[in-house]
């Protein structure tokens, strides 16, 4: 009885600071200088001239306004009134992007294999895009799952299921197609500021709003204050410090508000979070090549 205890006690004292570590994609597992990025924010404005029918001059404006109040451009223009497949849409701005450029990184591959902890992505991306990349840097199988566009923003049978107030609410999935009637003119509301005129919400959940992120640690059954969340972007840290989340900056050296950690490269991560380090020699016994299910099931002596 008394050894119990004793063992007891020392499983406490030992018990890891973190369950998971949870992994945004881009420009976290990959540097911004890739040109992915770049392609992105280009092949969007494409979209926007070539599928919806919006003025070239305007789409820089445009992509500014949405993507900081919306949190993407894809939720801003949804919120504005543009009607168009999100499958569609992530093919175009996804499907032609220079993946050549990201290239395998064995490096990376071997720290997260070497952290016996469960690691997940948590990314705005869909899910084809997240799967290329990953394999494109040699990481598919360092992570245990993925929450993406889809996972919080679920469509069945073509219905877009959509959380309102605790109930699920359905709409029918857009089709693309314009309605410029109905278009919220965001250039116009942010040149004339009129206090009755609020900006229209989005349907579409992502980063960084709180409520998407207490959904994606829901669905992943994820304690805030035991995760350690890793972002290139600073509203998104921001936003999950606001919900208990331990947070790295990465591709930053300085800490901003809201950053427990910051880091220039993930290829950093065990000198800039000094309790990652601590499990490097119990981690080297575990994980080896083909085994990182073990790693992931073994209790952590930090
Ligand atoms: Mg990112």
């Amino acid at each position: 009885m008394e050894m119990e205890n004793e063992k007891s006690i020392t499983q406490q004292t030992q018990r890891p600071k973190y369950d998971c570590l949870l992994f945004d994609l881009d420009d976290t597992l990959y540097p911004l200088n890739s040109g992915l990025a770049n392609a992105v924010h280009q092949n969007i404005k494409d979209y926007m001239v070539e599928k919806l029918g919006i003025e070239p001059s305007k789409t820089d404006e445009m992509t500014n306004l949405l993507y900081s109040n919306y949190g993407t451009t894809l939720s801003g223009l949804r919120a504005i009134g543009y009607e168009f497949d999100y499958g569609e849409y992530y093919s175009f701005v996804h499907g032609r992007l220079p993946y050549e450029n990201l290239k395998p990184d064995p490096v990376l591959r071997n720290l997260l294999l070497s952290l016996p902890y469960k690691k997940l992505i948590f990314t705005n991306s869909d899910k084809v895009h997240t799967i290329k990349a990953l394999r494109k840097l040699g990481l598919e199988d360092c992570f245990e799952g993925i929450t993406c566009f889809e996972t919080l923003n679920p469509i069945h049978n073509g219905t877009e299921i959509t959380e309102v107030a605790g109930s699920k609410a359905t709409n029918p999935t857009p089709k693309t197609g314009l309605k410029c009637s109905e278009i919220f003119d965001i250039i116009e509301h942010f040149a004339q500021p009129d206090p009755t005129t609020v900006l229209p919400s989005s349907p579409v959940i992502c980063k960084p709003s709180e409520h998407a992120i207490e959904l994606a640690l829901k669905i992943a059954n994820l304690n805030p204050k035991r995760t350690l969340f890793f972002e290139d972007s600073v509203r998104n840290i921001e936003a999950g410090k606001r919900v208990g989340l331990h947070t790295v900056l990465v591709g930053k050296s300085h800490r901003v508000k809201g950053a427990d950690y910051a880091m220039e490269s993930i290829h950093n991560l065990k000198e800039a979070v000094p309790e990652l380090r601590e499990t490097e020699i119990k981690a080297q016994v575990i994980a080896y090549p083909g085994t990182e299910k073990l790693a992931m099931e073994t209790s952590v002596v930090a």
